[in-house]
């Protein structure tokens, strides 16, 4: 489900031209509160005048007329309507206009009572009043604003991380309930289509079979092992791909050289995205020397979630970067080898050449 469309980064444009005479009628019949504010219904039988959406009874058809304006009404000698307050509205939708600047620059969430106070309403009733207008509680629009700018910052180059704070979040957590909901997908998954990202590439041989090796301006985005131009286009569908240049023939060689001497590369730039738990254990998992192993258990340990086993599990097998991330040093906790993305004959050669040196 996509709920970015009826996401309201901006509130309705106001007092458009009033329409004729039945269309009006039809607005009344509807009680639309979207006519709130472009006209106005005067009734003669009564001598009120009322906005569209009033919940009191309709007169008949042929005693009311329409005007433009509460101050057109009064003119015309008609009294405000007590039950629906058509002269409110002007001065809602101003509260209304206040408060959602106010909620688009605040740096952080702001409560319901900051902003009630900021536009001179009491927060029950402005809570009301702002859904009204709106569709959406305060709370929600808020939401809704710093989804837009996360959309926005992740757009421009730089880490997931920065573009989550940059856009006004405290907590990664909240960002990735947000984006789901907002944008229908999680922060990683917008950056992985590789969108106004240039990624070089070439295939090149190593002693453990050919190597897809890509990699984007900041750095290695694709080392994988069987994997050819195709795979890399499915992964970053967006992305602008092309073949190897100079610098990425360079990266392609230490790359292989890390086959045989897995010390070898740990400068090499890294620019994998992913949400900050993938982060977090691909993080640990460069921690771990070669020679050694460690278990799925014992790396969710490492990042503070010892619970998330199966989890820290599924992100060793999301890695990127086969080899340069050594996922291949990961086992289960019963020293047997588990799983490896790229074969398990690659993971066992891999760790006796680690075993030797
Ligand atoms: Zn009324």
């Amino acid at each position: 489900m996509n709920h970015m469309t009826r996401l309201p980064v901006s509130l309705p444009a106001r007092s458009p031209a009033m329409p004729d005479a039945d269309a009006c009628w039809a607005a009344f019949l509807a009680r639309d509160r979207a006519m709130d504010g472009v006209f106005v219904g005067c009734v003669a039988s009564t001598g009120i005048y009322c906005k569209p959406s009033c919940a009191a009874r309709h007169p008949r058809r042929e005693n009311m007329s329409f005007l433009p304006d509460p101050a057109a009404a009064r003119a015309a000698g008609f009294r405000a309507c007590l039950r629906c307050r058509p002269d409110e509205i002007g001065r809602d939708r101003l509260a209304v206009e206040k408060a959602v600047a106010l909620i688009e620059s605040a740096e952080e969430a702001l409560r319901l009572e900051a902003i009630a106070d900021h536009v001179g309403y009491a927060p029950h009733h402005f809570h009301r009043l702002f859904k009204r207008e709106t569709g959406l509680t305060p709370a929600a629009f808020a939401r809704g604003m710093r989804a837009e700018r996360l959309k926005r910052a992740l757009a421009q180059p730089g880490s997931v991380t920065a573009a989550i704070y940059e856009a006004g979040y405290n907590a990664p957590s909240r960002a990735y309930a947000d984006a789901e909901q907002h944008l229908g997908m999680t922060p990683s998954a917008w950056k992985d289509g590789g969108r106004g990202v240039t990624i070089r590439w070439r295939v090149i041989d190593s002693s453990l079979g050919s190597m897809l090796v890509a990699a984007t301006g900041k750095g290695l985005c694709r080392i994988s092992f069987g994997e050819g131009e195709g795979a890399l286009r499915a992964r970053f569908p967006h992305a602008d791909i092309r073949p190897a240049d100079p610098a990425l023939d360079v990266m392609a060689q230490r790359v292989v050289a890390l086959v045989d001497d897995p010390a070898a590369g740990a400068d090499l730039p890294v620019d994998v995205r992913g949400t900050s738990f993938q982060q977090a254990v691909w993080a640990a998992l460069r921690a771990i020397p070669p020679g050694e192993t460690r278990s799925y258990g014992a790396i969710a340990a490492a990042i503070g979630r010892p619970g998330a086993v199966r989890a820290a599990g599924t992100a060793c097998g999301d890695n990127a970067l086969a080899v340069l991330i050594p996922c291949h040093r990961v086992v289960r906790g019963d020293g047997s080898m588990g799983g490896y993305a790229w074969g398990l004959e690659r993971k066992q050669a891999l760790l006796a050449r680690e075993a030797d040196k």
